[in-house]
């Protein structure tokens, strides 16, 4: 079990609402708010910053469910698509910082970069980019974008972290971690459709909503390295970590809204009450 968090924190949860919450939700918002404390706070954000997934009968429902299960969170709620305005903000301080480029790279020319160059170097998200567009000459980039050729905006990585230097963060249960977001390589910070990326969206909204411990699964710990050097290349507070266990199924598998698993709204239509989904997450308080 993770230790035990230090109290009058202010925390959050921040599902996504593209389905319904499982067991595994459940758990990390009950984390989540034990983990406030007393005197603390407990925050609900929605993350629905991609419109082709996201749907507000999800949102409605992942409220609904909290609810049910007993949860209270500070009003108003947090959405990030209607936050855009902080993140173009964010971004065009990164870009101030000449550390950001715009790159007109399809899924295609990545793979066939990859394939040509013989070496696929991976980061925790997938294969690392292979940096095709982090040398363009800027005047001919910004035609094509004048042109309204569709382009994403990567982060520089290497300049990034040389600017920013050595770092590190706190975290529950690794103690003391050295940040190392060079493994991730060039991440995408916006796209055209979405103009921002869940990496810039957690790190500005954690610091907007004054957030002092993040807890979230630990399939989320790699990305805390990138977070940690946004917020010092935007100047923003750092949050201390907790990764929490990850709940399986019975065959060790581990719980996703795309499996078809066991939903909270599902539990409740089979009339199980609160305590006994609680206890089927095996949270303790
Ligand atoms: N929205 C993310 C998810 O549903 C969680 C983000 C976070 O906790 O940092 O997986």
């Amino acid at each position: 079990m993770a230790k035990r968090s230090p109290k009058n924190s202010v925390t959050r949860f921040a599902p996504s609402p593209t389905g319904y919450l499982h067991l595994g939700h459940a758990y990390s918002a009950l984390t989540a708010a034990a983990a406030s404390g007393k005197g603390g706070k407990f925050h609900l954000r929605i993350e629905d910053i991609d419109p082709t997934r996201s749907r507000p009968e999800f949102e409605d429902a992942i409220l609904e469910d909290l609810a049910w299960l007993g949860l209270k969170w500070e009003k108003p709620v947090m959405r990030q698509s209607g936050r855009m305005d902080a993140y173009h903000e964010a971004l065009k301080k990164l870009e101030r910082k000449g550390i950001v480029y715009p790159c007109f790279c399809t899924r295609a020319d990545i793979k066939a970069e990859i394939a040509r160059s013989g070496t696929a170097p991976h980061g925790p998200d997938g294969p690392i980019y292979p940096g095709i567009c982090r040398d363009l000459d800027p005047e001919k980039s910004q035609q094509r974008i004048d042109k309204g050729e569709s382009h994403a905006i990567r982060l520089d990585m290497t300049r990034a972290a040389a600017i920013a230097g050595p770092l590190s963060f706190q975290d529950a249960s690794h103690g003391t971690v050295k940040a190392q977001p060079e493994k991730f390589g060039d991440i995408v910070l916006a796209r055209k459709e979405t103009p921002t990326s869940y990496h810039l969206a957690v790190t500005v909204d954690d610091h907007e909503q004054g957030v002092t411990l993040v807890t979230r699964g630990a399939d989320l710990f790699e990305t805390t390295h990138v977070h940690r050097l946004l917020q010092r290349l935007l100047g923003l507070d750092t949050p201390k970590y907790s990764h929490h266990r990850l709940l399986t199924d019975d065959a060790g598998r581990r719980l996703a809204k795309r499996d078809g698993d066991i939903t909270i709204r599902g539990l409740r239509g089979e009339h199980y009450t609160p305590d006994e989904v609680r206890a089927m997450t095996g949270f303790e308080s």
